[in-house]
């Protein structure tokens, strides 16, 4: 090289080319395995932050009454291992069925409570056949809210919740 390198550029040129092609090649590699073991930690710690919440779905605690250990697994019954040594077969197994008919129940309460609660949301003014947008608008339709003012929207609530009171 040196001072004759004005000839040999082109050769010199189509030389470097391949260098240049190679290190592109590996930089491409490296990005590529890069990226590669990119996707893999995330995968991995999605992959624990799934695990770790199935976890803690499968923990479940002793059901003896007011024990808040965490249960010893199914083997178990899932009564921790105070209890499941302390409380008899028969006891435990008594005590699982009350647990499942007391959950029954709740589940039956709660139903029936939501259901209970569901709102009337029928505009309270006398004879109107709108919706109201409920308790936020007080029960008033949108067409009832321009047209009346607060006092005679209250009355008409006032109104309504005794005809409802006597009816029920
Ligand atoms: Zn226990
Ligand atoms: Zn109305």
């Amino acid at each position: 090289m040196g001072h004759s390198g004005q000839n040999l550029s082109p050769f010199l040129e189509r030389r470097m080319a391949k260098p240049i092609h190679g290190l592109l090649d590996r930089l491409i590699e490296q990005f590529a395995s890069a990226i590669a073991l990119r996707a893999e930690q995330m995968f991995a710690r999605s992959a624990a932050g799934r695990s770790s919440r199935l976890g803690a779905a499968s923990l479940r605690l002793c059901p003896a009454p007011g024990c808040k250990n965490p249960g010893a697994g199914p083997r178990n019954r899932w009564f921790c291992r105070d209890h499941a040594k302390s409380v008899p077969v028969k006891e435990q197994k008594r005590i699982l069925v009350e647990r499942a008919k007391a959950n029954q129940a709740a589940a039956r309460i709660a139903r029936a409570s939501r259901g209970g609660r569901r709102l009337d949301m029928r505009c309270r003014v006398e004879g109107c056949k709108n919706t109201s947008r409920g308790p936020r608008f007080g029960y008033i339709c949108d067409k009832h809210r321009s047209e009346l003012t607060a006092k005679e929207q209250r009355e008409a609530r006032a109104k309504w919740n005794a005809a409802h009171q006597k009816a029920a």
